[in-house]
């Protein structure tokens, strides 16, 4: 399937702008799959980004995107001049391998009826019928036959993207056995040069804990002197969907989780490979 994700932080973006990001980049991915299509965005109209980012709507649709598109069009409660300074949304096209392509089945998954966490989801669980029958004996529902509905606690091969109403203008990735790269467009040199990995060190402490993740040192300052500069990245399965925005990307690796929180991204990876160097993370692409 195809994953695709956009993120701007104090770069004033309306809501037509932003669904008009998605799409062109699900419309880029289509070829990864074309059963079906759906976005994740911020669906408040007030003035606040914040608040807006309170409540998430879901639009999808079977088909192509083209049908995504046309719901989005049919959407009347949706303000498409509403300026957001700060806005995460999400997208995918849906490649069908548990539950028939529909709206419910199509993708972002939700943890509940009220959107409070949504996921995108490229790959298969594969111990998802036991997850689903445990999660089911604790209380939870499921209202999709998809394999993506039980992310909580997986195996097998997977790409995620998440958004959360209690994190505004906040994004979560992660990867294993399948591609996610970020773009990062920024006219701060530095946002696009010095990208921090924290190593999740396998060390323990006296006590036998495990050590906290370290951070690379040469970052560190970088990052508090990038407070409130303007910066937009793109999650997307493939380059060719963030190329015509920036040619600054960066792969992620297996069981990385990259984080972008007030507008820095951190990539927490699990351990130092040789030749791993955070100003070295990032890639220009020709
Ligand atoms: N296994 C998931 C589903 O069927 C994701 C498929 C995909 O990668 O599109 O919903």
């Amino acid at each position: 399937c195809g994953i695709f994700a956009y993120l701007n932080y104090h770069v004033p973006r309306t809501r037509r702008e932003i669904l008009e990001i998605l799409l062109k980049g699900l419309l880029r991915l289509e070829y990864r799959g074309y059963d079906s299509a759906g976005v994740g965005i911020d669906g408040g109209n007030g003035k606040e980004w914040e608040a807006n980012a309170r409540s998430i709507q879901l639009i999808k649709q079977s088909g192509k995107v083209k049908a995504l598109d046309d719901e989005l069009t049919k959407q009347q409660d949706m303000d498409m001049d509403v300026e957001f300074d700060v806005h995460l949304g999400i997208a995918h096209t849906r490649w069908a391998t548990h539950g028939a392509p529909s709206p419910v089945n199509s993708h972002p998954q939700r943890s509940d009826k009220s959107n409070e966490f949504i996921v995108i989801h490229n790959g298969i669980i594969t111990n998802y019928k036991d997850l689903q029958k445990f999660l089911e004996s604790k209380g939870y529902e499921f209202e999709s036959e998809t394999d993506t509905e039980t992310i909580a606690k997986l195996e097998g091969a997977f790409v995620l993207v998440f958004k959360s109403v209690h994190y505004p203008g906040e994004a979560v990735g992660t990867r294993r056995g399948g591609p996610l790269l970020i773009g990062v467009k920024s006219d701060h040199k530095l946002s696009t040069d010095h990208i921090p990995i924290l190593y999740r060190s396998s060390g323990k402490d006296k006590k036998g804990c495990p050590t906290l993740p370290r951070m690379e040192q040469d970052t560190c300052h970088t990052l508090f002197a990038e407070e409130k500069k303007s910066v937009e990245y793109y999650f997307a399965s493939d380059a060719s969907a963030v190329i015509e925005h920036t040619n600054r990307v960066i792969f992620l690796e297996d069981d990385d989780v990259a984080a972008v929180t007030a507008g820095r991204l951190t990539i927490h990876r699990i351990k130092r490979t040789a030749g791993d160097h955070p100003a070295r993370a990032i890639q220009t692409l020709q």
